[in-house]
């Protein structure tokens, strides 16, 4: 089943070099051809996570990516790497939802002008990328749909709704907020199993048992009013009602 991609940037940008293309020039990376995607991103385009999850790696590499940053999905064991930057907004060990901004495009790295080099590859359950001997190092065709469901379009961050809105206008009179969230890191990502240990049984037996029922505060007052069994002590204020309405009773023209 083809793993989910949200948007990757802000903008609405070609693409320049398609995946397997080239083969002369990645043979010296012991590859068959361009293993990723290249966007026509201008230089400092907002770039923005795909999908949520761990930034797995914030990296340099002169000869090839250049400034790039990896994210893994622990949900659906998908890594994407976004390459050549200008610069990082995140770091390392950072866990992140969809949409938030992970930095800006540039030509860093094995480059010869500004885009977005974009690459996406299956992983374990530790993200560890897998099929590493397919000829691309694990990366596949981004754009192969049985492989990655793109959902773009709609906005994943104010900004890009903001600017939406504005077609061709950076937000000068709008000043906007971007929030972005964190999320907690996911509690059995370990290289050992965890082995979680069951409550003792008078412990369930306890939360399986009712509350036992609250006395109500107010209301008729009863000869069980009166009468606390676990205080053992009168509620003379019950008493006092009981008997005035006693003697109401027995004296009405009295109690006129
Ligand atoms: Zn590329």
């Amino acid at each position: 089943m083809a793993k989910i991609i949200r948007d990757i940037f802000i903008g609405d940008f070609g693409i320049s070099q398609h995946f397997g293309r080239n083969s002369k020039d990645y043979a010296k990376f012991g590859m068959k051809g361009h293993n990723g995607v290249d966007f026509k991103c201008p230089r400092d385009t907002i770039l923005i996570a795909g999908t949520q999850g761990l930034i797995k790696k914030v990296g340099y590499d002169a000869n090839g990516y250049g400034l790039f940053v990896q994210i893994w999905d622990n949900y659906q064991y998908l890594i994407t790497i976004y390459a050549h930057l200008l610069k990082v907004d995140v770091s390392e060990g950072q866990w992140i939802l969809a949409g938030h901004k992970i930095g800006t495009s540039n030509n860093t790295g094995n480059s010869t002008g500004a885009h977005l080099h974009f690459g996406a590859g299956d992983t374990n359950d530790k993200g560890e990328r897998l099929n590493k001997n397919n000829g691309y190092h694990g990366w596949f065709d981004p754009l192969n749909k049985s492989r990655l469901k793109w959902l773009v379009g709609a906005p994943s961050t104010v900004e890009q709704a903001v600017r939406k809105a504005n077609p061709g206008e950076v937000t000068q009179t709008v000043d906007v907020e971007i929030k972005t969230a964190t999320i907690e890191p996911p509690k059995v990502v370990n290289e050992e199993a965890t082995i979680t240990v069951a409550p003792e049984p008078a412990a369930i037996v306890n939360e399986m048992r009712p509350a036992p029922p609250t006395p109500p505060i107010e209301g008729p007052f009863t000869i069980k009013d009166i009468m606390r069994e676990q205080t053992h002590s009168y509620n003379f204020a019950a008493i006092y009602e009981i008997l005035k309405k006693l003697l109401k009773k027995i004296f009405p023209k009295l109690s006129q």
